[in-house]
């Protein structure tokens, strides 16, 4: 950089703007924020440091995405490098080697049917990609009455207008008309009644994946061409799968020719131990989404694997045919790939999918030892992933679940908090001390939030 490019990139980050009026802040209460803003400024390992010079310790990689720590040099350097050698390159009927790279590394660690790769550059567009490729696999086999795609309560999965449709959460939803036709959802799998502060995966629950069977009955597996679901649901408020219940939905969807489409956008890249949940519980589903982790949260990107049965099927016509009419300017960026490879050799030399089942017990008996706290009322947990769940406060829903994010925030402790869920999902590079801190802070919090509201 030149001198002066240098003093103009400082003088705009060393300063506060002039006014955040602009910048419409994405699933935010804008004016609440802007009153008492909490700004980032820089990260580095575990820790983010915000416009005060306090250290924030990440209790949420980012926001699921950042599981090899912040600062990692050996990706802002592949990608500085990139930028330099090859900013950009049309992904349309031209291609560049890193993508290349990138696939065939990515899919030694994917089920063993998940062997074709395609890049978006978002969780939101993973679904969407995944959704069609579903539609139009069927019509490539003579089934293209199969249109109708099963999503579940209380899931995520991104908020275009397939995933809003297939997704489960009510405010993402209903304000923005009746989405996709055709959508149905199974009932979700939190039950608090039954497996409260269960550790793992809970034990009742497995029947509930009978529900896929009165939907084929409703609606004929003629019909269906794909359900989507998150291993371990995220941003619905932390939910297991019950034991069992995964394997289940894989046992009735491939007895009736339904695609089983994994959403592993936050289970992916070692979350939950084993690169992807799907390898954890031996499940192999015809499609997995991801993004996040996938480049260690630095540069926008995601990806769909498609087992060879899809992907092959799209392989028959004149090979002059584009066979999928799908794709993104950005679709395998070369500067995504350059930092998603450089973050999977990290996630590979420091064995951070294995760390986390190592760090599983740790991070287990840490939060569940908040177990009695006043108005506690689950504490869930799984690989490097775990939510406690908040008796709400009478006629404000969320209310309590904020007093504890913000007491968290000012005493340096980042978590994310959904109602009355607190969720937290710390990069896996995360020590015995991190543990201390953010089990401490939440304790502190919790306590507080009840004080002030008893
Ligand atoms: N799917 C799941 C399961 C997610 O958790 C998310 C984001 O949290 C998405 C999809 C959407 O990803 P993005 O925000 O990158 O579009």
């Amino acid at each position: 950089l030149t001198e002066p490019l240098v003093s103009q990139i400082s003088t705009v980050t060393d300063h506060q703007p002039a006014s955040m009026a602009a910048f419409w802040m994405p699933f935010t209460a804008n004016r609440q924020f802007k009153s008492a803003p909490r700004m980032l400024t820089s990260a580095s390992g575990m820790y983010f440091e915000n416009d005060k010079g306090q250290q924030i310790l990440d209790g949420c990689a980012g926001l699921w995405c950042v599981n090899a720590g912040h600062g990692r040099e050996a990706i802002s350097e592949a990608v500085a490098r990139q930028v330099s050698q090859l900013d950009y390159a049309p992904p349309f009927q031209m291609g560049h080697p890193l993508a290349f790279e990138f696939a065939e590394r990515l899919i030694q660690h994917t089920p063993p049917n998940l062997n074709h790769v395609f890049f978006t550059n978002s969780g939101s567009e993973s679904v969407e990609t995944a959704l069609k490729i579903a539609l139009n696999y069927h019509r490539l086999k003579g089934q293209g009455t199969r249109q109708r795609l099963i999503g579940r309560e209380r899931s995520y999965h991104g908020v275009n207008f397939g995933g809003i449709s297939v997704g489960g959460i009510v405010n993402n939803r209903k304000t923005f008309g009746s989405g996709l036709p055709g959508t149905d959802h199974l009932p979700h799998t939190l039950n608090i009644d039954l497996n409260a502060f269960s550790r793992g995966l809970p034990e009742h629950g497995t029947e509930l994946a009978d529900a896929l069977e009165q939907l084929i009955a409703l609606h004929d597996a003629s019909n269906i061409a794909a359900v989507i679901v998150e291993p371990v649901a995220g941003s619905g408020g932390v939910i297991m799968p019950p034991v069992g219940y995964l394997q289940k939905l894989r046992e009735i969807t491939r007895k009736h020719g339904i695609l089983l489409i994994f959403d592993e956008v936050i289970t992916g890249f070692g979350r939950v131990g084993e690169a992807f949940a799907a390898s954890r519980w031996g499940i192999e589903p015809d499609i997995m989404t991801t993004a996040k982790g996938l480049t260690n949260g630095a540069i926008p990107m995601g990806a769909v694997f498609v087992s060879d049965a899809i992907h092959d099927a799209f392989m028959t016509g004149p090979e002059s045919m584009i066979e999928l009419f799908h794709g993104y300017t950005y679709s395998g960026h070369p500067v995504a790939c350059a930092a998603g490879l450089a973050a999977l050799d990290i996630y590979e030399q420091e064995g951070l999918f294995q760390r986390t089942l190592a760090m599983e017990p740790v991070f287990e008996a840490g939060l569940h030892s908040l177990k009695g706290l006043p108005g506690l009322i689950d504490i869930r947990n799984i690989g490097l992933i775990g939510a406690i769940e908040l008796q709400p406060l009478d006629g404000q829903p969320g209310e309590r679940g904020r007093r504890v994010f913000q007491h968290c925030y000012e005493q340096g402790v980042l978590v994310r908090w959904t109602g009355d869920i607190l969720a937290m999902s710390p990069p896996l590079i995360i020590e015995k001390e991190h543990i201390r801190q953010l089990v401490n802070t939440l304790k502190e919090g919790i306590q507080l939030a009840f004080q002030n509201h008893e």
